[in-house]
């Protein structure tokens, strides 16, 4: 039978990274391809335990509908909470609770984009942002990044000579796919430039909390004079991503669009997964949980960083979190990593190669590791697979 679907399904197809996922289910494939916390730090036992303090207290109440802004004493946690690490000055009512930050890039596309549209993102930037905001048929124009996040100079220079230009889309802290974070003077310089221009910008922070060297910087939001920042947050990466909690924190005009979008959408985040996390954070110490994490992840990084040093061959790029997930290494311009991903599967260890990073294609020769989600022994035999595979094929 041929239906006929809408025009944008023509910009829609799979993402590359959830097709990979499925061929590393095997159990023989170490894969660094996705962007998995640790199951091991999940709060299984507390969580069993919050789960019947949550019925027993409103049992009725948390499996009912719910109001569309969220949970009232959650969306108070998570401004106290963001006031505290992130330097801002909220309140509930700047808080719409949203089904994980996702959520909260698709709304952005639905809020700000039509046809055509500009849409500003580092280059490269997260694909599940590319693919969230290509259902709005808009067009991605990639700002130059180096080491320390986007290039002001070049940010402006675009600004300057494109029209149109709707949204910009920012991973400050911790980036996937790089792990880069932009330095304080970025952040000043940039906030300078879309205050000139008053364009709106989507800053995502799901791993902020999640730094291992020095000190948090202030989030974009914290600096937002004129209410240009829609700061997405979620408790994917602190608590469990499959309680499909975040947020969208927001200036209280800007947030009613997207009540009004979430209205339609879903009527409302899931009542009971809310009441769970309001009530983990009410009874369990959050900043020992945190540290606990980042205790891990920390031996992680360096684990896989060190192993790295040891293993490539010469003349690789490749960065040095000081936080989140993921590192990205680069190999000369003139290969491609798509080219050895089959090497890798056969090899059982699996990388994202880092084109599909690129909302306008190009760079292939790069590719994404993730390093929460592997056990020590597996991420030195995963690298080393990895590093055979990419001497065989450099030479
Ligand atoms: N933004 C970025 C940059 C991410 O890496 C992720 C998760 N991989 C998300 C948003 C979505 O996270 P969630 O919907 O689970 O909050």
């Amino acid at each position: 039978m041929a239906l006929s679907y809408s025009k944008r399904m023509e910009n829609i197809k799979s993402s590359e990274i959830r097709e990979i996922l499925k061929v590393t289910q095997k159990p023989e494939i170490i894969s660094f391809a996705g962007g998995l916390p640790a199951p091991e730090l999940f709060p299984v036992k507390e969580i069993k335990e919050i789960s019947g303090i949550v019925l027993d207290e409103m049992g009725p109440e948390s499996l009912q509908y719910d109001i569309t802004e969220g949970y009232p004493p959650l969306r108070q946690q998570i401004s106290e909470r963001m006031n505290k690490v992130l330097k801002t000055e909220l309140t509930e009512n700047n808080i719409l609770i949203v089904c994980g930050s996702q959520q909260g890039l698709d709304f952005s596309g639905k809020v700000f984009l039509d046809e055509n549209d500009v849409v500003l993102c580092e280059s490269p930037t997260y694909l599940g942002a590319i693919n969230a905001f290509k259902s709005y048929e808009p067009q991605f124009k990639e700002v130059p990044t180096d080491d320390f996040g986007m290039i002001p100079e070049e940010l402006e220079k675009i600004l300057k000579t494109t029209k149109n230009v709707k949204l910009i889309y920012a991973i400050p802290d911790f980036q996937n796919p790089t792990g880069k974070t932009w330095t304080l003077e970025r952040r000043e310089k940039f906030m300078k430039i879309i205050e000139k221009y008053e364009i709106p910008v989507v800053e995502d922070n799901p791993y902020g909390e999640l730094r291992f060297d020095g000190e948090i910087l202030p989030s974009l939001k914290s600096m937002d004079k004129k209410g240009l920042i829609i700061h997405l947050g979620t408790f994917s990466k602190t608590f469990c991503p499959g309680l499909r909690v975040g947020w969208i924190a927001a200036s209280e005009d800007i947030l009613e669009k997207y009540i009004f979008i979430k209205q339609s959408a879903d009527l409302h985040t899931s009542s009971f997964s809310q009441r769970i996390i309001s009530k983990m954070l009410e009874n369990y110490d959050f900043d020992e949980r945190v540290s606990r994490l980042k205790e891990l992840y920390k031996g992680r990084r360096d684990l896989m960083i060190k192993t790295i040093a040891e293993e490539f061959p010469d003349g690789l790029k490749y960065t040095n979190p000081e936080g989140g997930l993921f590192t990205w290494v680069e190999l000369p311009e003139k290969y491609n990593a798509r080219e050895f991903l089959d090497e890798c599967i056969k090899n059982n260890v699996a990388i994202v190669p880092g084109g599909s990073f690129f909302p306008n294609g190009g760079h292939e020769n790069s590719f994404r590791l993730n390093y929460s989600n592997m056990p020590d022994e597996k991420i030195v035999e995963g690298i080393k697979r990895l590093s055979k595979v990419l001497k065989e094929y450099l030479n």
